[in-house]
């Protein structure tokens, strides 16, 4: 995806129009941003270093992403670079799973204000004292924590699920009760797809959270074919509206690979963006919500983060080995 020294501002603006966004990328910003790209794409190449994309990045990093993915094949992917330095362009969870999966690499994050609501929703030290509670009325509790946790959260629970492999991970554990955290919805969800009992946290993804089934009702009403894509972060009942519950990259997936042409994505607003740059040929709607975390990682902010080597992501070896542990329990399990 990468474009590096070749593409122009003429070039960038052309392609940014679909986006329909011309405050955003007027022709001169994008002269602007076609500087910065060649300039990161420099540093790349002298500090051995690569970009990892979250898939709800701004269109502009994805121009010097080497590779763009969901927060588990980003860590994944991290592990076999090649380069030393990733630079992770996400939100402060994600680069410490990457940095938990690759301990030896440099792993860096442009802005460290880029967090995420639904990580910070759980603390291990509320988790602990409520886990030890329920273990008095369940004793064969189990501990599951969605990978939008902290280092510190996942060194504490039993094993570590996604959006898209938590209902076989759950299935796949020997225990008929689990605590599921933090996600509520995600909760909620899974427990329709399992007979085991979930017990849910009480924590949610603010940008997911403000999705309303009037969203995706306004735009469905008149386009009779259009596929609702529902990312299972959403409310039940914006789920319970979904032609399929898919995770960032599965929608991906979907929409490439569907015999439908008309989709309404149901997520961050960045996945739209990148299928309508992606996949021109097919038409994307939005019901989506712009999450300011990821939005806070800017060109700017990559440019000086190869420029100094900042922001350095660093853990305690201890947390990190324990967090491995659970990462690995689901790689097992999945
Ligand atoms: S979209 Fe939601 S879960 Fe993802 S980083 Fe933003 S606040 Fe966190």
């Amino acid at each position: 995806m990468a474009v590096g020294q070749e593409i122009t501002g003429a070039e960038l603006n052309e392609k940014f129009q679909a986006l329909d966004m011309p405050a955003v990328y007027s022709p001169a910003e994008c002269d602007r941003m076609a500087e910065m790209i060649v300039e990161i794409e420099a540093l790349k190449k002298e500090h051995n270093a690569a970009i990892l994309a979250h898939n709800y990045q701004r269109p502009e990093i994805y121009q010097v992403a080497d590779f763009i993915g969901d927060s588990l094949e980003l860590a994944k992917r991290g592990r076999d670079l090649e380069e030393d330095i990733i630079v992770f362009c996400g939100v402060h969870f994600m680069a410490e799973s990457a940095k938990i999966l690759a301990p030896e690499k440099t792993v860096l994050l442009p802005d460290m204000r880029a967090g995420c609501s639904l990580a910070d929703s759980v603390d291990p030290d509320s988790l602990v004292e409520r886990r030890d509670e329920l273990k008095k009325v369940y004793p064969d509790l189990v501990v599951a924590a969605y990978v939008n946790t902290t280092a510190a959260v996942k060194a504490v629970v039993d094993v570590c699920v996604t959006s898209s492999n938590a209902v076989k991970v759950v299935e796949g554990l020997d225990s008929d009760h689990i605590l599921f955290v933090p996600d509520e919805h995600l909760a909620s969800y899974v427990q329709k797809e399992t007979s085991k009992t979930i017990i849910s946290w009480d924590g949610n993804c603010y940008v997911h959270h403000q999705i309303t089934p009037e969203n995706i009702l306004s735009v469905k009403e008149g386009i009779p074919n259009l596929k609702v894509l529902v990312h299972p972060e959403c409310r039940s009942d914006v789920v319970d509206l979904a032609d399929a519950v898919l995770s960032t990259s599965g929608m991906v997936r979907y929409a490439k690979e569907s015999e439908a042409d008309e989709f309404l994505i149901v997520t961050e607003c960045g996945l739209s963006d990148k299928l309508i740059l992606e996949v021109p040929e097919k038409k994307f709607y939005k019901a989506c919500k712009l999450c300011q975390y990821m939005k806070m990682i800017t060109l700017e902010a990559t440019l000086e983060s190869l420029r100094t080597m900042r922001h350095e992501i660093e853990l305690d070896e201890d947390v990190r080995a324990a967090a491995e542990k659970s990462l690995l329990r689901m790689f097992e399990l999945s």
